[in-house]
């Protein structure tokens, strides 16, 4: 069963919210949207593996999509972790097209697509790190040991996976997905010993669930000034920024589109861009609302979560914590 299911990366909405409020000129936007289109595909290729995962029995497996556990003052990502009592799995998800050379001896891959060449880490070592990592938290928490098994698997059909030098890891650790159920078919054959007792699986699915910390903000390595974020409603039609309000609707006066509740979406980015509180006046410069009654009057229908006395009242998400 899936026992924590990922949501989309903050990274993502985050850079999402970017390419909405910079100017079309902004200098970043080239290195951002590069940086959406790699954590996109990054998500697709889990998505896409999430089918083949799902064809497992129910009740063999806790998996854990997703997760990302504190090690001394850094963290470690792991795109699936599946748990039985009898072994643990991590899955490396890898959605590359092209032709993926493997050169393990050098710790690298070298990917050719279009024409062009480029070497990327070896999958294998990063998931093999992965497991490193997770060995030893489960020692600091106490828990006994356990085999841990590692694949890298490449969701994307138009990728062709080749092992010139034959080396036997590869050959046992990196698939297609197509190939992935069967890979795991084949550990739960060499395992069929319990490692853990049925408390103690519970127990350590419940600690990797509870240490689960998702990824903070990237905003700073952009180097972006408040000054660079454009305020206003953004069109959803045609993303002309700001729209008008006109009486209780917002009006596109580019394409003439109308909407009803497009300043949501201008709230989020708020979260995302600027803070993550937001008062009525700051709602109401940021959005250009023509009155304060109005700005109230729309702020207290968000279902936002208000914080603070009724003279210094600021609004979260509704489902933060400050
Ligand atoms: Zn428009």
């Amino acid at each position: 069963m899936i026992v924590k299911r990922r949501s989309i990366p903050l990274r993502i909405l985050i850079d999402e919210a970017l390419l909405r409020r910079l100017p079309l000129n902004h200098p970043k936007r080239a290195e951002i949207l590069q940086d959406l289109l790699i954590r996109r595909a990054g998500l697709k290729g889990e998505q896409d593996l999430d089918y083949h995962i799902n064809l497992l029995h129910e009740t063999d497996f806790h998996i854990f999509q997703s997760i990302r556990l504190p090690y001394g003052k850094n963290f470690f990502q792991i795109d699936f972790l599946l748990l039985s009592p009898k072994f643990i799995l991590l899955i490396e998800a890898k959605n590359m097209p092209g032709i993926i050379e493997f050169e393990p001896v050098l710790g690298q891959v070298i990917r050719t697509y279009n024409e062009k060449v480029e070497t990327y880490e070896d999958p294998l070592l990063q998931v093999k790190r992965q497991r490193e990592q997770l060995r030893r938290w489960l020692q600091d928490h106490h828990f006994p040991s356990i085999p841990i098994e590692f694949i890298a698997a490449y969701s994307n059909s138009a990728t062709t996976l080749r092992n010139s030098t034959s080396d036997r890891e590869v050959y046992e650790r990196v698939c297609k997905a197509g190939k992935l159920v069967f890979k795991i078919e084949e550990y739960k054959q060499k395992y069929s010993h319990n490692f853990l007792t049925d408390k103690e699986f519970k127990k350590i699915s419940k600690q990797i669930l509870k240490s689960h910390i998702p990824e903070g903000s990237h905003l700073h390595l952009f180097n972006i000034g408040r000054s660079d974020i454009l305020p206003g409603v953004s069109c959803p039609s045609c993303h002309h920024i700001p729209m008008k309000r006109v009486s209780a609707n917002w009006l596109c006066t580019s394409c003439g589109a109308t909407s009803k509740d497009a300043h949501h979406q201008a709230v989020a980015d708020y979260f995302l861009l600027v803070s993550p509180t937001i008062s009525t006046k700051q709602f109401k410069e940021f959005l250009f609302f023509p009155t304060r009654k109005m700005a109230a009057d729309a702020i207290g229908k968000m279902g936002l979560k208000p914080i603070g006395g009724k003279r210094n009242r600021v609004y979260i998400r509704p489902e933060s914590t400050i």
